[in-house]
């Protein structure tokens, strides 16, 4: 088991309390049993102080809210409490919809349910039924809503993506800067800013619980377009981190991501998988690996970018997954700090898997690459990197077999300008071992000929305490190869 480094030590002093390995934490689902079952956790100090209510998921296809959530009910306070509800719409999260499957266009927005001004004061349907019931019986001081806009305010005024919208109360505008002011912090674009809007809708919980309990509430919007899930997530904690900080409630990192490894039980423990999705990654390779490594038995996903992995972020897991896309460019989006920090991951016992340019980001003869394994690129000057992207032969090794599946004989993979490797004959580390040839090749735009036939396809090395996994074509990308991603992680994981 890892144990946290220099990244959050702050939280070291305080996880003892509540540390009884095995015991069920506190909190509840709401609608058990049906399928709109969802759990909600409540965070404990110990001291008395503020209670806030942290809400994700109202909308199905806003997951970055949902995501922030399920990571900040790991954090440590140092007062008050937390009631934490991280999926509300579970059924619309897992359907990737706004409303709740199978309801009336009527019903079916989960955030326009709750109790209307002059109306009723009762929410409409079960779920928000559940969770007003439960607003009730925690009476928060705060309630925070995690949602997502379509695009930045400040570019079109017609979505509400990068704002927060609050309602009133005693130091709610202090609240408000807290959160712009740090989340601002780590936006370079001026239009891509969040800023303060008027006031939540009517029916929506935020306004709601303002109105009929006099709760404090906000609602806190990123957007979704081109930007990485990681960024969106990392958005919503900094601005609940900065809210917390600001009532003097909490004591973790900004960056915890999952429970703190010392509380977690070997027998219950996960294997824990960080999947790069920002810059210089490309397409649907985060999206694919995360369903993949999905269904391995006990393992915890998280998408992560460069201000976590700079910040040390990695401790908090096993093994980290480089996508497709282009190295160059996941190597300048990391810069020097964050390819540091994979390098010291990987030697003190992390896993590598790199998929395509995750392989060109592990290699030995770039300026910008990793030096994680004993391997270099050959035949990709003048543009020759660009063989051709289409299924190509491939055979699994002897060792490739034990490793990653009984795969015999020759299978058809996609390939798409993935390196050709070679040995680089660093001193420093052992040998590559082949896991995979490839059997037949593209070779367009001046690419030499005879180069890809029966080079390694894939490959693993060790580095200090770590494994490297290298995959030059996308198996992820056939149903029938998951196997091979999945045992892939395993390997790398299991000590
Ligand atoms: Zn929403």
């Amino acid at each position: 088991m890892k144990v946290n480094g220099t990244f959050c030590s702050a939280v070291a002093g305080f996880l003892l309390i509540g540390s009884v390995f095995g015991a069920e934490p506190p909190g509840g689902r709401l609608l058990e049993g049906t399928g709109q079952e969802t759990p909600w956790h409540r965070v404990l100090s110990g001291e008395p102080g503020p209670v806030v209510m942290i809400v994700g998921g109202l909308h199905g296809n806003e997951p970055a809210g949902a995501r922030a959530a399920e990571q900040i009910r790991h954090w440590t306070l140092l007062r008050g409490e937390l009631i934490v509800i991280p999926r509300t719409n579970a059924a619309g999260l897992r359907a990737g919809i706004r409303f709740v499957p199978n309801l009336s266009p009527a019903m079916r927005d989960l955030n326009r349910n709750f109790p209307k001004i002059n109306d009723r004061n009762e929410a409409v349907g079960e779920l928000a039924a559940g969770i007003w019931r439960l607003v009730g019986e925690c009476k928060p001081d705060w309630l925070l809503d995690l949602h997502e806009g379509t695009d930045f305010h400040q570019i079109n005024k017609h979505s509400v993506g990068s704002s927060i919208i609050p309602t009133k109360g005693a130091g709610m505008e202090e609240a408000v800067q807290q959160a712009l002011v740090a989340v601002n912090a780590t936006i370079d674009e001026p239009k891509k800013k969040l800023v303060r809007l008027r006031y939540p809708v009517n029916g929506s919980l935020a306004r709601a619980v303002h109105e009929r309990l006099g709760v404090r509430s906000m609602i806190l919007e990123t957007t979704v377009k081109e930007q990485p899930l990681s960024r969106r997530s990392r958005q919503h904690r900094i601005m609940v981190h900065a809210i917390l900080r600001h009532l003097g409630m909490v004591s973790s990192c900004v960056h915890l991501m999952a429970e703190p490894l010392d509380k977690v039980s070997d027998k219950e423990r996960s294997r824990r998988i960080a999947i790069y999705d920002a810059g210089g990654t490309g397409g649907a390779g985060a999206r694919r690996l995360e369903v993949i490594f999905g269904q391995m038995p006990k393992s915890l996903t998280r998408r992560v970018g460069p201000p976590e992995i700079r910040a040390g972020a990695l401790t908090q897991f096993d093994m980290v997954v480089f996508p497709g896309g282009s190295g160059s460019r996941q190597a300048a989006a990391l810069e020097k700090e964050g390819r540091g920090a994979v390098r010291r991951f990987v030697e003190a016992g992390g896993g590598y898997l790199g998929v395509c340019a995750g392989a060109y980001l592990a290699v030995e003869n770039y300026s910008w690459s990793l030096k994680i394994v004993d391997a270099k690129t050959v035949d990709t000057r003048n543009g020759h990197w660009k063989r051709g992207e289409g299924m190509v032969k491939m055979e699994l090794t002897k060792r490739g077999r034990e490793l990653l599946g009984d795969f015999g004989g020759t299978v058809d993979v996609r390939y798409a300008n993935g390196p050709i490797f070679a040995p680089a004959g660093m001193e420093e580390l052992p040998d590559f071992e082949a896991l995979a040839h490839f059997r037949s090749e593209l070779a367009k735009n001046g690419a030499r000929p005879g180069v890809m036939v029966d080079s390694p396809a894939i490959l693993c090395g060790r580095i200090g305490k770590g494994k490297v996994i290298c995959i030059s074509p996308h198996p992820e990308c056939t149903e029938a190869l998951h196997g091979i991603i999945r045992s892939a992680a395993t390997w790398l994981v299991d000590k």
